[in-house]
């Protein structure tokens, strides 16, 4: 290249512009966001913090579920959804034929634990949402799944509840957006009858499989 300038400045001509570099990849930024949410300090959350839990799965997923906040297992480990709520998840999803590893990329609303696993308040969720806005930015998602009351605020600013917004499809940025109950209530609420939450829950993932068939989305 060196030599190439000098042979055009040799002849008269003004030397091109170099190229500049290729942007980076998805994975690039995605870990270089991680990490800077890894030493943020910019609510009160760090403070009772073991590890910020970014995210897990693919981020070329079609399909983003977004939950509340980690757990005491999630902020042991750094990853979102590994305990008995995080298990009940992946058979919900395995049940409709979506593989955690490979069909989704999951992260939550707050990405440090509050304590004693309260709902993170209004303040906390917004000092955060810049996370997961840039999260929303670079994996381009098809369809977000929001589990729980605390993750359709936090995205939707929607002030319902799930219980009256669940099963029903709502749109964000023109993103197809569907509201399931949190699979930690679902533990508390064992039952599966017809009407019960863990039945109403079946429905919703359906109802996912199908509008992700619907759009052709495969990963
Ligand atoms: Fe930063 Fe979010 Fe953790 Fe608050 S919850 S300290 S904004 S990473």
């Amino acid at each position: 290249m060196a030599e190439q300038l000098n042979l055009f400045s040799s002849l008269g001509f003004e030397a091109p512009e170099p190229e500049p570099p290729p942007p980076p990849d998805k994975e690039t930024q995605l870990k270089a966001i991680a990490e800077v949410c890894a030493v943020c300090t910019i609510c009160e959350l760090h403070t009772g913090r073991t590890h910020s839990v970014f995210s897990d799965g693919n981020p070329d997923a079609k399909v983003m579920l977004i939950g509340e906040g980690p757990g005491r297992h999630e902020d042991e480990s750094g990853v979102p959804f590994v305990g008995r709520a995080g298990q009940l998840l992946n058979k919900i999803f395995e049940s409709v034929g979506f593989n955690r590893q490979k069909d989704l990329y999951i992260c939550n609303i707050v990405k440090c634990r509050p304590p004693n696993n309260r709902t993170p308040t209004p303040k906390e969720m917004e000092a955060c949402f810049p996370y997961l806005d840039q999260q929303l930015e670079l994996v381009k998602p098809e369809i977000i799944i929001l589990a729980g009351s605390t993750a359709i605020k936090g995205l939707l600013k929607d002030q319902r509840s799930v219980t009256k917004i669940r099963g029903q499809w709502q749109k964000w940025r023109g993103i197809d957006v569907m509201p399931i109950f949190h699979p930690a209530y679902l533990l508390r609420n064992d039952s599966r009858e017809v009407g019960s939450p863990k039945w109403l829950t079946w429905q919703d993932m359906k109802a996912i499989r199908e509008r992700y068939e619907a759009l052709q989305l495969t990963t």
